[in-house]
Protein backbone atom coordinates (compact mmCIF):
# COMPACT_ATOMS: atom_id res chain seq x y z
CA UNK A 1 0.00 0.00 0.00
CA UNK A 2 1.33 3.47 -0.64
CA UNK A 3 2.35 5.36 2.17
CA UNK A 4 0.78 8.50 2.97
CA UNK A 5 2.57 11.74 3.49
CA UNK A 6 2.03 15.03 4.49
CA UNK A 7 3.37 17.66 3.24
CA UNK A 8 3.96 21.40 4.72
CA UNK A 9 5.44 24.53 3.53
CA UNK A 10 5.14 23.64 -0.30
CA UNK A 11 4.06 26.58 -1.38
CA UNK A 12 7.60 28.17 0.37
CA UNK A 13 10.96 28.70 -1.44
CA UNK A 14 12.69 25.10 -0.90
CA UNK A 15 8.98 23.98 -0.70
CA UNK A 16 7.69 24.98 -4.15
CA UNK A 17 11.42 23.68 -5.74
CA UNK A 18 11.01 20.20 -3.79
CA UNK A 19 7.46 19.96 -5.49
CA UNK A 20 8.60 21.14 -8.83
CA UNK A 21 11.72 18.43 -7.62
CA UNK A 22 9.41 15.45 -7.30
CA UNK A 23 7.14 16.31 -10.30
CA UNK A 24 10.16 16.27 -12.59
CA UNK A 25 11.23 12.64 -11.14
CA UNK A 26 7.79 11.31 -10.90
CA UNK A 27 8.03 10.15 -7.08
CA UNK A 28 3.94 11.10 -6.46
CA UNK A 29 3.03 8.21 -8.51
CA UNK A 30 4.83 6.15 -5.50
CA UNK A 31 2.75 8.03 -2.71
CA UNK A 32 -0.16 9.15 -1.23
CA UNK A 33 0.24 13.02 -0.67
CA UNK A 34 -1.75 14.94 1.40
CA UNK A 35 -1.54 19.38 1.00
CA UNK A 36 -1.01 21.21 4.79
CA UNK A 37 -1.05 24.60 5.37
CA UNK A 38 -0.97 27.27 7.95
CA UNK A 39 -2.60 29.61 5.92
CA UNK A 40 -4.75 28.29 2.46
CA UNK A 41 -7.06 25.65 4.99
CA UNK A 42 -9.53 24.66 3.21
CA UNK A 43 -8.79 26.14 -0.63
CA UNK A 44 -7.76 24.75 -3.21
CA UNK A 45 -3.97 25.90 -5.11
CA UNK A 46 -2.99 25.54 -8.66
CA UNK A 47 0.43 24.77 -7.74
CA UNK A 48 -1.00 21.19 -6.55
CA UNK A 49 -4.44 20.79 -8.26
CA UNK A 50 -3.06 18.03 -10.39
CA UNK A 51 -1.63 15.67 -7.81
CA UNK A 52 -3.95 16.27 -5.30
CA UNK A 53 -7.36 17.84 -6.20
CA UNK A 54 -8.61 17.48 -2.62
CA UNK A 55 -8.71 20.56 -0.04
CA UNK A 56 -5.88 21.98 1.74
CA UNK A 57 -6.11 20.30 5.63
CA UNK A 58 -4.65 22.87 8.67
CA UNK A 59 -1.50 22.17 9.43
CA UNK A 60 -2.02 22.32 13.19
CA UNK A 61 -4.69 19.68 13.28
CA UNK A 62 -3.08 17.19 15.02
CA UNK A 63 -4.97 14.57 14.32
CA UNK A 64 -4.98 14.94 10.71
CA UNK A 65 -1.11 14.71 10.86
CA UNK A 66 -1.17 11.47 12.95
CA UNK A 67 -2.92 9.85 10.43
CA UNK A 68 0.37 10.48 8.09
CA UNK A 69 2.98 7.91 7.67
CA UNK A 70 5.53 10.41 6.82
CA UNK A 71 5.33 14.15 7.43
CA UNK A 72 7.92 16.65 4.72
CA UNK A 73 8.13 20.34 6.22
CA UNK A 74 9.66 22.94 4.96
CA UNK A 75 7.32 25.49 6.67
CA UNK A 76 10.01 26.58 9.46
CA UNK A 77 10.98 26.47 12.80
CA UNK A 78 8.45 27.81 14.86
CA UNK A 79 6.11 25.60 12.80
CA UNK A 80 8.31 22.31 14.13
CA UNK A 81 8.69 23.83 17.32
CA UNK A 82 4.91 24.03 18.12
CA UNK A 83 4.11 20.40 16.19
CA UNK A 84 6.97 17.96 16.15
CA UNK A 85 6.63 17.49 20.24
CA UNK A 86 3.22 17.67 20.53
CA UNK A 87 3.18 14.91 17.61
CA UNK A 88 5.65 12.61 19.26
CA UNK A 89 4.22 12.92 22.78
CA UNK A 90 0.94 11.42 21.23
CA UNK A 91 2.72 8.80 20.47
CA UNK A 92 2.94 9.62 16.69
CA UNK A 93 5.83 6.94 15.19
CA UNK A 94 5.80 7.89 11.77
CA UNK A 95 8.57 9.65 9.96
CA UNK A 96 9.34 13.37 10.17
CA UNK A 97 11.96 14.91 7.51
CA UNK A 98 12.13 18.49 7.85
CA UNK A 99 14.39 21.54 6.18
CA UNK A 100 14.07 24.19 9.15
CA UNK A 101 17.50 23.75 11.62
CA UNK A 102 15.73 23.59 15.25
CA UNK A 103 16.00 19.44 15.08
CA UNK A 104 19.24 19.02 13.55
CA UNK A 105 21.59 18.64 16.68
CA UNK A 106 19.23 16.76 18.90
CA UNK A 107 20.64 13.18 19.27
CA UNK A 108 17.43 11.19 17.91
CA UNK A 109 17.95 12.76 14.84
CA UNK A 110 19.97 12.37 11.87
CA UNK A 111 21.45 15.10 9.25
CA UNK A 112 20.54 14.40 6.05
CA UNK A 113 22.89 14.37 2.65
CA UNK A 114 23.23 11.27 1.26
CA UNK A 115 26.28 11.52 -1.42
CA UNK A 116 28.21 12.13 1.62
CA UNK A 117 26.36 10.03 4.66
CA UNK A 118 24.59 7.52 2.84
CA UNK A 119 25.83 4.35 5.27
CA UNK A 120 24.65 6.47 8.17
CA UNK A 121 21.19 6.82 6.93
CA UNK A 122 20.74 3.44 6.04
CA UNK A 123 21.96 2.11 9.23
CA UNK A 124 19.38 4.87 11.38
CA UNK A 125 16.85 3.79 9.26
CA UNK A 126 17.52 0.31 10.14
CA UNK A 127 18.18 1.10 13.97
CA UNK A 128 14.60 2.73 14.05
CA UNK A 129 15.55 6.71 13.79
CA UNK A 130 12.45 7.88 13.08
CA UNK A 131 13.41 12.04 12.37
CA UNK A 132 15.67 13.55 9.46
CA UNK A 133 16.71 16.79 8.64
CA UNK A 134 18.54 18.88 6.17
CA UNK A 135 21.63 20.34 7.05
CA UNK A 136 22.29 23.93 7.05
CA UNK A 137 22.72 25.52 2.92
CA UNK A 138 26.16 26.31 3.17
CA UNK A 139 26.83 23.30 4.55
CA UNK A 140 25.62 20.59 2.18
CA UNK A 141 26.85 22.65 -0.65
CA UNK A 142 30.62 22.40 1.11
CA UNK A 143 30.49 19.14 1.78
CA UNK A 144 29.37 18.37 -1.94
CA UNK A 145 32.10 20.32 -3.46
CA UNK A 146 34.97 19.14 -1.22
CA UNK A 147 33.56 15.92 -0.69
CA UNK A 148 36.89 13.79 -2.18
CA UNK A 149 38.98 15.43 0.21
CA UNK A 150 36.62 14.84 3.41
CA UNK A 151 36.46 11.44 2.40
CA UNK A 152 40.08 10.62 2.07
CA UNK A 153 40.69 12.59 5.29
CA UNK A 154 42.92 14.87 3.84
CA UNK A 155 41.58 18.76 5.83
CA UNK A 156 43.00 19.32 8.61
CA UNK A 157 41.12 22.86 8.83
CA UNK A 158 38.72 25.38 6.60
CA UNK A 159 38.55 29.18 6.77
CA UNK A 160 35.51 29.34 4.91
CA UNK A 161 34.08 32.86 3.76
CA UNK A 162 30.44 32.79 2.21
CA UNK A 163 28.44 35.08 -0.11
CA UNK A 164 24.74 33.90 0.52
CA UNK A 165 21.61 34.66 -1.70
CA UNK A 166 18.51 36.58 -0.70
CA UNK A 167 16.74 33.62 -1.14
CA UNK A 168 18.26 31.58 1.65
CA UNK A 169 16.12 33.56 4.01
CA UNK A 170 12.77 33.29 2.57
CA UNK A 171 10.14 34.03 -0.27
CA UNK A 172 9.77 37.33 1.64
CA UNK A 173 13.30 38.47 1.90
CA UNK A 174 13.96 37.64 -1.56
CA UNK A 175 10.37 40.27 -1.84
CA UNK A 176 12.28 42.77 -0.13
CA UNK A 177 15.34 42.47 -2.03
CA UNK A 178 13.87 43.04 -5.71
CA UNK A 179 11.66 45.55 -4.07
CA UNK A 180 14.53 47.70 -2.67
CA UNK A 181 16.38 47.26 -6.35
CA UNK A 182 12.96 48.59 -8.01
CA UNK A 183 12.25 51.60 -5.69
CA UNK A 184 16.25 53.00 -6.57
CA UNK A 185 16.19 52.62 -10.00
CA UNK A 186 12.63 54.13 -10.25
CA UNK A 187 14.04 56.89 -8.49
CA UNK A 188 17.32 57.67 -10.21
CA UNK A 189 16.30 55.97 -13.44
CA UNK A 190 16.18 59.63 -15.37
CA UNK A 191 20.09 60.65 -13.90
CA UNK A 192 21.38 58.04 -15.28
CA UNK A 193 22.31 59.60 -19.21
CA UNK A 194 22.12 63.03 -17.52
CA UNK A 195 24.47 63.44 -14.05
CA UNK A 196 27.31 62.59 -12.94
CA UNK A 197 28.06 59.40 -11.21
CA UNK A 198 28.47 59.89 -7.94
CA UNK A 199 25.98 62.45 -8.01
CA UNK A 200 23.88 59.73 -8.55
CA UNK A 201 25.73 57.33 -6.10
CA UNK A 202 25.08 60.01 -3.31
CA UNK A 203 21.14 59.85 -4.69
CA UNK A 204 21.24 56.27 -4.43
CA UNK A 205 22.64 56.22 -0.71
CA UNK A 206 20.04 59.00 0.45
CA UNK A 207 17.16 56.84 -0.92
CA UNK A 208 18.75 53.48 0.69
CA UNK A 209 19.21 55.25 4.39
CA UNK A 210 15.76 57.01 3.96
CA UNK A 211 13.23 55.76 7.04
CA UNK A 212 10.92 54.67 4.58
CA UNK A 213 13.11 52.42 2.73
CA UNK A 214 11.86 48.43 2.89
CA UNK A 215 14.13 46.61 5.34
CA UNK A 216 11.26 44.75 7.62
CA UNK A 217 13.10 41.11 7.26
CA UNK A 218 16.56 42.11 6.39
CA UNK A 219 16.85 44.31 8.88
CA UNK A 220 19.08 46.69 6.82
CA UNK A 221 19.22 47.58 3.31
CA UNK A 222 20.42 44.48 1.09
CA UNK A 223 20.70 46.36 -2.31
CA UNK A 224 23.62 47.53 -3.28
CA UNK A 225 25.31 46.09 -0.11
CA UNK A 226 25.56 43.22 1.77
CA UNK A 227 25.07 42.03 5.43
CA UNK A 228 27.67 40.65 7.40
CA UNK A 229 25.37 38.31 9.86
CA UNK A 230 22.84 35.65 9.25
CA UNK A 231 21.35 34.52 12.33
CA UNK A 232 21.46 34.76 16.07
CA UNK A 233 24.48 35.84 18.15
CA UNK A 234 26.04 33.12 19.46
CA UNK A 235 28.11 33.33 22.96
CA UNK A 236 31.63 33.04 21.37
CA UNK A 237 30.86 36.00 19.01
CA UNK A 238 30.02 33.96 16.18
CA UNK A 239 26.91 34.21 14.32
CA UNK A 240 24.70 31.27 14.53
CA UNK A 241 24.86 30.58 10.52
CA UNK A 242 28.50 30.65 11.13
CA UNK A 243 28.49 27.92 14.44
CA UNK A 244 26.40 25.40 12.12
CA UNK A 245 29.11 24.85 10.09
CA UNK A 246 31.46 22.90 12.06
CA UNK A 247 28.89 21.74 14.40
CA UNK A 248 26.89 20.12 11.24
CA UNK A 249 29.96 19.32 9.55
CA UNK A 250 31.19 16.77 12.13
CA UNK A 251 27.59 15.42 12.67
CA UNK A 252 26.68 14.47 9.20
CA UNK A 253 30.55 13.17 9.12
CA UNK A 254 29.86 10.89 12.13
CA UNK A 255 33.04 12.72 13.62
CA UNK A 256 31.92 14.55 16.61
CA UNK A 257 34.03 13.02 19.12
CA UNK A 258 37.26 14.10 16.59
CA UNK A 259 36.12 17.06 14.86
CA UNK A 260 37.30 18.66 11.96
CA UNK A 261 37.78 22.22 12.76
CA UNK A 262 35.77 24.84 10.26
CA UNK A 263 35.57 28.40 11.01
CA UNK A 264 33.05 30.71 8.54
CA UNK A 265 32.12 34.49 8.55
CA UNK A 266 28.61 34.11 6.65
CA UNK A 267 27.74 37.09 4.88
CA UNK A 268 24.15 37.95 3.11
CA UNK A 269 24.91 39.28 -0.46
CA UNK A 270 22.46 40.15 -2.86
CA UNK A 271 22.37 37.72 -5.27
CA UNK A 272 18.76 36.25 -5.42
CA UNK A 273 19.27 32.21 -5.56
CA UNK A 274 22.74 30.12 -4.96
CA UNK A 275 24.80 30.79 -2.29
CA UNK A 276 28.68 31.15 -3.12
CA UNK A 277 31.78 30.23 -0.49
CA UNK A 278 35.45 30.65 -0.77
CA UNK A 279 37.73 28.24 1.37
CA UNK A 280 41.12 28.02 2.45
CA UNK A 281 41.73 24.80 3.43
CA UNK A 282 45.02 23.65 5.16
CA UNK A 283 45.82 20.10 3.69
CA UNK A 284 46.50 17.43 6.06
CA UNK A 285 49.62 16.78 3.28
CA UNK A 286 51.29 18.35 -0.08
CA UNK A 287 49.20 17.20 -3.18
CA UNK A 288 49.00 18.64 -6.25
CA UNK A 289 46.97 20.76 -7.69
CA UNK A 290 45.90 17.94 -10.50
CA UNK A 291 45.72 15.41 -7.87
CA UNK A 292 43.51 17.39 -6.06
CA UNK A 293 40.89 18.30 -8.96
CA UNK A 294 40.51 14.59 -9.51
CA UNK A 295 40.06 13.58 -5.88
CA UNK A 296 37.07 16.13 -5.87
CA UNK A 297 35.62 15.32 -9.26
CA UNK A 298 35.48 11.48 -8.71
CA UNK A 299 33.33 11.64 -5.26
CA UNK A 300 29.82 12.63 -7.35
CA UNK A 301 28.22 13.68 -9.93
CA UNK A 302 27.75 16.54 -9.30
CA UNK A 303 30.53 18.47 -8.44
CA UNK A 304 32.19 19.90 -11.21
CA UNK A 305 35.87 20.66 -11.30
CA UNK A 306 36.36 24.54 -13.22
CA UNK A 307 39.67 25.79 -14.96
CA UNK A 308 41.60 28.34 -12.61
CA UNK A 309 40.65 30.32 -15.93
CA UNK A 310 38.94 33.82 -16.37
CA UNK A 311 37.11 32.43 -19.21
CA UNK A 312 35.69 29.23 -16.88
CA UNK A 313 35.62 31.01 -13.91
CA UNK A 314 33.26 33.70 -15.64
CA UNK A 315 31.38 31.32 -17.72
CA UNK A 316 30.35 28.51 -14.86
CA UNK A 317 31.59 30.07 -11.10
CA UNK A 318 28.59 32.03 -10.71
CA UNK A 319 25.25 31.90 -8.60
CA UNK A 320 23.30 33.32 -12.51
CA UNK A 321 25.45 29.62 -14.35
CA UNK A 322 24.33 27.35 -11.31
CA UNK A 323 20.45 28.50 -10.26
CA UNK A 324 18.16 25.56 -10.72
CA UNK A 325 20.50 23.49 -11.96
CA UNK A 326 22.07 20.48 -9.25
CA UNK A 327 25.53 21.17 -10.23
CA UNK A 328 28.54 21.96 -7.75
CA UNK A 329 31.00 24.48 -9.38
CA UNK A 330 34.45 24.00 -7.62
CA UNK A 331 37.26 26.39 -9.06
CA UNK A 332 39.87 28.89 -8.61
CA UNK A 333 41.87 26.04 -7.10
CA UNK A 334 45.53 26.91 -6.87
CA UNK A 335 48.12 26.11 -3.90
CA UNK A 336 48.07 30.01 -1.62
CA UNK A 337 50.88 32.23 -1.58
CA UNK A 338 50.74 30.93 1.97
CA UNK A 339 52.61 27.39 1.46
CA UNK A 340 52.19 24.46 -0.30
CA UNK A 341 49.84 22.72 2.32
CA UNK A 342 47.32 25.81 1.81
CA UNK A 343 44.79 25.14 -0.70
CA UNK A 344 42.41 27.93 -2.36
CA UNK A 345 39.07 27.40 -3.74
CA UNK A 346 35.88 28.85 -4.75
CA UNK A 347 31.95 27.06 -4.76
CA UNK A 348 28.77 27.41 -6.16
CA UNK A 349 25.58 26.34 -5.32
CA UNK A 350 21.71 25.96 -5.80
CA UNK A 351 21.00 26.33 -2.04
CA UNK A 352 17.50 25.52 -2.81
CA UNK A 353 18.51 22.38 -4.65
CA UNK A 354 20.78 20.52 -2.91
CA UNK A 355 21.23 22.89 0.27
CA UNK A 356 17.77 22.24 0.88
CA UNK A 357 14.94 20.31 -1.02
CA UNK A 358 16.81 17.37 -3.06
CA UNK A 359 18.01 15.85 0.05
CA UNK A 360 14.85 15.70 1.64
CA UNK A 361 13.54 14.44 -1.94
CA UNK A 362 15.94 12.16 -2.08
CA UNK A 363 14.92 11.10 1.97
CA UNK A 364 11.46 10.39 0.65
CA UNK A 365 12.51 8.06 -1.77
CA UNK A 366 14.95 5.99 0.62
CA UNK A 367 12.05 5.40 2.55
CA UNK A 368 9.44 4.68 0.48
CA UNK A 369 12.58 2.37 -1.26
P1 LIG B 1 9.65 30.65 3.12
O1 LIG B 1 9.93 30.86 1.66
O2 LIG B 1 9.57 31.84 3.98
O3 LIG B 1 8.32 29.78 3.24
C1 LIG B 1 7.83 29.31 4.48
C2 LIG B 1 6.32 29.51 4.54
O4 LIG B 1 5.99 30.89 4.56
C3 LIG B 1 5.54 28.99 3.36
O5 LIG B 1 5.37 27.60 3.44
C4 LIG B 1 4.22 29.73 3.50
O6 LIG B 1 3.40 29.03 4.46
C5 LIG B 1 4.64 31.07 4.11
N1 LIG B 1 4.62 32.23 3.20
C6 LIG B 1 4.32 33.48 3.61
N2 LIG B 1 4.42 34.34 2.58
C7 LIG B 1 4.80 33.65 1.50
C8 LIG B 1 5.05 34.00 0.14
N3 LIG B 1 4.96 35.26 -0.29
N4 LIG B 1 5.43 33.01 -0.72
C9 LIG B 1 5.55 31.75 -0.29
N5 LIG B 1 5.32 31.37 0.99
C10 LIG B 1 4.94 32.30 1.90
O7 LIG B 1 10.77 29.73 3.78
P2 LIG B 1 11.90 28.82 3.08
O8 LIG B 1 13.01 29.66 2.65
O9 LIG B 1 11.24 27.93 2.07
O10 LIG B 1 12.44 28.00 4.34
C11 LIG B 1 11.70 26.95 4.95
C12 LIG B 1 12.60 26.26 5.96
O11 LIG B 1 13.72 25.68 5.28
C13 LIG B 1 13.20 27.22 7.01
O12 LIG B 1 13.29 26.58 8.24
C14 LIG B 1 14.59 27.49 6.47
O13 LIG B 1 15.51 27.81 7.50
C15 LIG B 1 14.93 26.14 5.87
N6 LIG B 1 15.95 26.23 4.81
C16 LIG B 1 15.81 27.21 3.87
C17 LIG B 1 16.76 27.28 2.88
C18 LIG B 1 16.68 28.36 1.83
O14 LIG B 1 17.63 28.49 1.07
N7 LIG B 1 15.63 29.14 1.75
C19 LIG B 1 17.82 26.36 2.82
C20 LIG B 1 17.91 25.35 3.79
C21 LIG B 1 16.93 25.30 4.78
P3 LIG B 1 1.82 28.86 4.31
O15 LIG B 1 1.54 28.33 2.95
O16 LIG B 1 1.47 27.89 5.39
O17 LIG B 1 1.31 30.24 4.51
Amino acid sequence: MKKSVGFVGWRGTVGTVLIKRMLEEKDFKNINPVFFSTSLIGRKNSLIQDIYPDYIKDAYNIFDLKKMDIIITCQGTEYTEKVYFELRKQNWKGYWIDAASSLRMNKDSIIILDPVNNSLIEKSIKKGFKTFVGSNCTVSLMLLALGGLFVKDLIEWISIHTYQAASGSGAKSMLELLQQTGIVFNKISNLIMNSHVLEIEKKVNAIIQSNDFPIENFKAPLAYSLIPWIDKKMKNGQSKEEWKVQAETNKILYRCNNPIRLDATCVRVSSLRCHSQSFLIKLKKDISIPEVENILSSHNPWVKVIPNTIKDTLSYLNPIAVTGTLNIPIGRLRKSIIGSKYLSAFTVGDQLLWGAAEPIRRMLSFLIK
